[in-house]
């Protein structure tokens, strides 16, 4: 009975996907070991450190990631970096296929003057800083200030923007990690705008998370009812149902009773940032608006929330922030599924799909399966992760969580997590 050996590099969702697809694929003649591999000391990618601590229901896949890693053949190499600790020519001439899942992790730039300046910062910094990435914990976002401005009209924007404009006690019972929930404490901001380019009808917010802002309980959240009609009326008749429902929702929004608590959630539409200003930090931002007007917002954070570019890994091609690919494959016996394929686009489950998708192809691709591969044999660190230390540091951090009423706390420096894991 051929069993082939797959290498998946990077434990976020397109990784466990990628493997269940596989799991699903194995019939009695047709059987499947999966090595997964994983730089940092924890799997689970984006649903540890992606997904707002606040909308903990959005982190429940992760059971079903633990369904696949403790399923026979699957084996968890945490702490381990391709290009570091194993080259990628070593995997692919030891494995029968492998597959880069390694998603997008490197925020876009605006290009323009003041980008640079402190104070300003990516939402690929900010969201692995709040949710305890261990190369993020050191960041000090600018919370020292009234005013913070988010750029950018999608879900990241908007995760961005409820973090630093919720009160900082309904995050008590979540994860966010601990130096945040201290920072955010301390937040001097009361302000937060939501700036989009374009008009409501063209935001990339989804409609579930609009939804839930009314539902706020201690945040203004305000949205001129004059920029939802006109986007109303340039949606015409028949908008597509997501526009539909999601200037619905932006209706909505628009018609709730304002001033009522000191923090404010504002979204301004048909603004373009033009430039960052301050002496020696960003102390405003400068817009062009749609009606051919310049506008300024006086902030001293401004975090760009306008999408990301995959990290470049050595011996792969790129185009365009994403690795090339023909439908996922990259060359012989390698493959890419999830952001790192496709760019940075849709919600964890449509990993599921894409993933598929591609096992598919590679499943069609398979030969002669190579002779049985040590992995640990091959890997230059020897402080490796496995799943049972994996799930001895998830054990401890929902133990630390339990008596504060939190789902976990988790550990942030690699040494702890290591430490935790057992190593
Ligand atoms: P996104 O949905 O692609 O939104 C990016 C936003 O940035 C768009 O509004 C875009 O405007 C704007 N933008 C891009 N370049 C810009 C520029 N040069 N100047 C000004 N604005 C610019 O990306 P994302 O928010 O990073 O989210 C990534 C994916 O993760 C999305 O599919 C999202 O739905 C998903 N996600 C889901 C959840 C959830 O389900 N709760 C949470 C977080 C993320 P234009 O349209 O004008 O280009």
């Amino acid at each position: 009975m051929p069993q082939y050996k797959v290498a998946i590099v990077g434990a976020g969702p397109a990784g466990y996907f990628a493997a269940q697809a596989l799991q699903n694929l194995q019939t009695d003649e047709l059987k499947f070991s999966i090595d997964m591999i994983e730089r940092l000391p924890t799997p689970w990618g984006l649903v540890r450190s992606g997904v707002a601590p606040d909308h903990p229901k959005i982190k429940t896949v992760a059971k079903v990631f633990e369904k696949i890693a403790t399923s026979d053949g699957f084996s968890l190499y945490g702490n381990v970096e391709l290009g570091t600790d194993i080259s990628l020519d070593v995997l692919k001439a030891k494995y029968d296929a492998v597959v880069i899942a390694t998603g997008s992790a490197t925020g876009k730039k605006l290009g323009i003057l003041g980008e640079e300046l402190p104070g300003s910062i990516s939402a690929a910094e900010f969201v692995p800083w709040y949710n305890g990435h261990p190369d993020f914990a050191n960041h000090e976002p600018n919370l020292d200030c009234d005013t913070a401005v988010v750029i950018g009209a999608g879900n990241v924007a908007m995760d961005v923007a409820r973090m630093l404009a919720l009160e900082p006690s309904e995050l008590d019972a979540t994860d966010t990690a601990t130096h945040a929930l201290e920072a955010l404490r301390n937040s001097k901001i009361r302000k937060v705008v939501i700036s989009a380019r374009r008009g409501p009808e063209h935001a990339a917010f989804t409609s579930p998370e609009l939804r839930d802002l009314p539902k706020l309980e201690y945040t203004n959240v305000v949205m001129s009812a004059s920029d939802v009609s006109a986007a109303l009326e340039r949606a015409g008749a028949e908008p597509e149902k997501e526009v539909r429902n999601n200037l619905e929702a932006m209706r909505l929004i628009s018609e709730l009773e304002q001033g009522k608590h000191a923090r404010t959630m504002e979204f301004q539409f048909l603004c373009t940032p033009k430039e960052f200003r301050g002496n020696g930090k960003v102390e405003e931002v400068l817009f062009n608006t749609s009606a051919g007007e310049e506008k300024v917002i006086k902030c001293g954070l401004v975090i760009t929330a306008i999408g990301y570019v995959a990290e470049p890994l050595a011996g792969i091609s790129y185009e365009k922030g994403k690795v090339l690919n023909a439908e996922g494959r990259v060359g012989e016996n390698l493959y890419v599924v999830g952001w790192a394929k496709r760019g940075p686009s849709g919600v964890i489950g449509t990993n599921k799909s894409d993933a598929a998708d591609v096992m598919n192809l590679l499943v069609a691709d398979m030969k002669e399966p190579k002779p049985s591969v040590d992995l640990i044999s091959l890997i230059t660190t020897n402080k490796v992760i496995s799943q049972s230390h994996w799930e001895s540091i998830n054990a401890a951090e929902i133990a630390a969580g339990e008596p504060h009423g939190k789902p976990r706390i988790k550990a942030v420096s690699r040494e702890e997590l290591l430490r935790l894991g057992g190593l």
